[in-house]
């Protein structure tokens, strides 16, 4: 009830919710508010002016320190959940949600707070990688008594190859699903942000 009164009297107000001037009945735009529900107006100069802040978050990507980033999280985050597991004899597939989301955060700040398909590429990507490797070594260390790349590096290279399949079985249902989370996270997150029309 509370929400329909504050909806209807946002919606009756003819005043820019940027920049507090008063828009004209015929020139009244609605956009999505930052909540995604509640609708806010906005004038068309702020509009245009987020328009382009939005495009410019997705310009000149700094794709070396994107990487650099994005990297150091992989490590990070993959190491810390692989130590988990191996302290508690679990992975916890839901672990995964998070290492996305961090993973994509690096990425970003990387790039130079910046968002877009590039660095989209780039987080889900490593978010891949790293739940694959560390998925896929813990799997293969619960079977074999020879560490991963313990043994030169023909045999390191083969294990490369080998452990998205120990990774594949290991994940299972739930894993997938969870991993499949954890990449949905990675993409919005580095998302290029849109400014939704209503009415
Ligand atoms: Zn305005």
């Amino acid at each position: 009830m509370t929400e329909e009164v504050k909806t209807t009297d946002n919606l009756n107000k003819n005043i820019c919710s940027k920049c507090s001037k008063e828009v004209p009945e015929a020139e009244k735009k609605m956009y999505e508010g930052d909540d995604g529900k509640t609708p806010i107006c906005i004038c068309d100069e702020c509009a245009n002016k987020i328009k382009e802040e939005y495009e410019m978050a997705t310009k000149d990507v700094n794709i070396f320190k994107c990487l650099l980033f994005g990297i150091t999280a992989s490590f990070i985050t993959g190491l810390i959940w692989y130590w988990i597991a191996v302290a508690t004899h679990t992975m916890y597939d839901i672990v995964v949600i998070g290492l996305g989301f961090i993973i994509a955060i690096a990425c970003s700040m990387g790039a130079g707070n910046k968002k877009g398909w590039k660095v989209q590429l780039i987080a889900i990507l490593l978010t891949l990688l790293t739940i694959i490797y560390a998925e896929g070594i813990f799997a293969h260390n619960a079977v074999s008594p020879e560490p991963v790349f313990s043994g030169g590096i023909l045999k390191s290279i083969a294990e490369l190859i080998v452990l998205p399949l120990f990774a594949i079985t290991s994940l299972g249902f739930i894993g997938s699903l969870f991993s499949m989370i954890a990449l949905y996270v990675a993409f919005a997150v580095t998302k290029k942000e849109e400014l939704k029309l209503i009415k």
